[in-house]
């Protein structure tokens, strides 16, 4: 019967804007059971230190295998997913599972790697976020030092006083905090006095541009400049051509991702992309 409401639904919608629509149904209806199911992936994104070209991490990207739909990215049900609060039993399998994957690499040899995982604003405002890190590092065996959580500046913003004692608890127990999509938040800069994170990750959009002009230039190298000065690591995302490596080197910028380095990938992948790696720089 659900399924037979479903296909009436989807025959409601017509044209594009109903394409959209049906498609939004069609994600909130399967996300129920897609974690049951086990339709979410992980893949792994390499990060580099920049002075040593060596691979220092991996961002842990979600990714849902849907039995019809094929590969649905984040941004299609990461949006669907927090309207429906499922972001937060999602977002516990994630974390898991990154820490699990990365403990395992680490007793295999794999090296001395960090794990980056995405938080959504939902599941940093419900409370119990520090406990699930706490009991996640717990369960899998993963240092706290080798786990670094992706907050965004709009987290960040409200209810100051309660996200100063959360980012202070995750803090106390090693994990690395950095601010993702930096520089596109309209947020006040003040705020990185006050919050103990470790570093910003500067926006692809900054990044990815840079060949259209000196102002994206610009405002990177400020990046560099101010999170240095206060004390904080930069890495930048979306690096896909070896003129923007050199120049980021050139300023100083401590780390990067992008395709130029790889796409994410599968976690088989990865562990071959990082056996079989050659410092390039
Ligand atoms: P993000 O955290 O800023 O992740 C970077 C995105 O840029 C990823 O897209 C990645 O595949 C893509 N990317 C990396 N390097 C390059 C490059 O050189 N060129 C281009 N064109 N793109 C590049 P993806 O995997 O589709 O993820 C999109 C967004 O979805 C993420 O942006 C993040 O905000 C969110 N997301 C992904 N996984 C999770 C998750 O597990 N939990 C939560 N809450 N959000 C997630
Ligand atoms: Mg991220
Ligand atoms: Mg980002
Ligand atoms: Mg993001």
């Amino acid at each position: 019967a659900a399924k037979e409401a479903g296909r009436n639904t989807f025959r409601f919608f017509t044209g594009q804007q109903g394409g959209q629509a049906a498609e939004q149904l069609l994600i909130r209806n399967g996300l129920h059971n897609a974690l049951l199911r086990n339709e979410f992936i992980l893949h792994y994104q390499p990060q580099l230190d920049l002075t040593t070209g060596r691979i220092v991490g991996a961002e842990a990207l979600v990714r849902w295998l849907h039995p019809e739909q094929g590969m649905v990215p984040p941004g299609k049900f990461i949006p669907v997913a927090e309207e429906s609060g499922l972001i937060v039993p999602i977002g516990e399998w994630v974390l898991h599972e990154a820490c699990r994957q990365l403990a395992q690499w680490r007793e295999e040899g794999l090296g001395d790697l960090v794990v980056a995982v995405n938080l959504s604003g939902v599941e940093f405002k419900r409370g119990y976020l520090v406990e699930s890190v706490t009991h996640t590092l717990a369960r899998t065996g993963l240092p706290a030092t080798c786990l670094e959580l992706e907050l965004t500046e709009s987290m960040l913003m409200h209810d100051v006083e309660n996200v100063i004692s959360t980012l202070q608890r995750l803090k106390a127990l090693g994990v690395r905090l950095s601010i993702d999509d930096f520089g596109t938040g309209y947020s006040c800069l003040s705020y990185l006095t006050r919050f103990d994170v470790d570093t910003l990750k500067i926006d692809q959009s900054f990044v990815r541009q840079l060949h259209l002009g000196d102002q994206h230039a610009a405002i990177i190298r400020a990046v560099i400049q101010m999170a240095h000065s206060l004390d904080l690591a930069t890495i930048a995302e979306g690096v896909e051509d070896a003129e923007v490596v050199a120049f980021l080197r050139a300023h100083a910028c401590d780390q990067a991702q992008g395709y130029f380095f790889s796409k994410p990938l599968p976690a088989e992948d990865f562990a071959r992309f990082v056996r079989q790696y050659r410092a390039v720089l």
